[in-house]
């Protein structure tokens, strides 16, 4: 069973079709990138699996679930955004804990959860600090750690290293590696970086226009690109 299966997904806005007929299944614990230029659809496409965007047509199951109607809180999904979205006036720990406390969990299950959050994204001795005294990637592994606590099925990233300058967003590309190996969750990350997509990448979705160009491994897209628009945009040399 696929972790995340999209069958003939649609988006229109008004009369102008953005996201034209997509198939797509993702496997449990899989990396998967969505690749392409800047408007062809890989933040619509992400935001209908998060819910946040109504498909117009097609299915996106979740497990064995038909979720295309389904609210975004009832997905099980992890939507890691690009601007951090902290809560300034609390603690690392209250940040991250967050999520547990709304759900109505008690002190005990919160302070565990929060500390393998921590361990995994080692924050364990930033947890007093607020969000102003950290740095920019120690506030996206924040960030991060409040999606991870909630054991989501999958994380989804929608370019989170863009906002990065170019030595921390190297570093934080690592952490994602990393945070990959260790959790083993399903991951699916939009980013325009070819660089990005080829190292962090199980398989590589490219976006062309709305449609899927070329679906493959790093390797066999810069091995046998499909066309001339996928060998251009991940710089093979055909
Ligand atoms: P990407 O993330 O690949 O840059 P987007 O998914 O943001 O692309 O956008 C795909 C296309 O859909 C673009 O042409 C964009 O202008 C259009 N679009 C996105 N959101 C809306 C919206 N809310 N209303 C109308 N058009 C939109
Ligand atoms: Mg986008």
């Amino acid at each position: 069973m696929s972790s995340i299966e999209l069958k003939a997904v649609e988006k229109w806005f008004g009369n102008i079709q953005v996201i034209k007929g997509v198939d797509l299944a993702i496997e449990e614990g899989e990396f998967v990138i969505f690749v392409g230029p800047s408007g062809c659809g890989k933040s619509t496409l992400l935001r209908m699996i998060a819910g946040l965007e109504e498909t117009s047509r097609g299915q996106i199951m979740i497990g064995d679930r038909d979720a295309t109607a389904e609210p975004p809180s009832k997905r099980g999904l992890a939507m890691v955004f690009q601007s951090y979205a902290l809560y300034p006036h609390m603690s690392v720990r209250d940040n991250v804990g967050f999520p547990l406390k709304s759900a109505g969990m008690t002190k005990d299950v919160i302070d565990a959860k929060v500390g393998e959050a921590a361990r995994v994204l080692k924050l364990e001795s930033y947890l007093d600090r607020r969000p102003k005294d950290l740095s920019g990637g120690q506030r996206q592994r924040v960030a991060i750690g409040r999606s991870i606590v909630r054991d989501p099925t999958a994380f989804l990233f929608d370019e989170p290293l863009s906002n990065l300058d170019a030595a921390l967003r190297v570093e934080m590309r690592y952490e994602i590696a990393k945070l990959h190996q260790t959790l083993k969750s399903t991951m699916i990350y939009v980013t325009h970086d070819q660089v990005e997509a080829m190292t962090l990448a199980d398989r590589i979705v490219v976006l062309e226009f709305g449609k899927i160009a070329q679906v493959g491994s790093p390797r066999e897209l810069y091995e046998r690109p499909a066309n001339l628009f996928v060998a251009q945009f991940i710089g093979s040399p055909r």
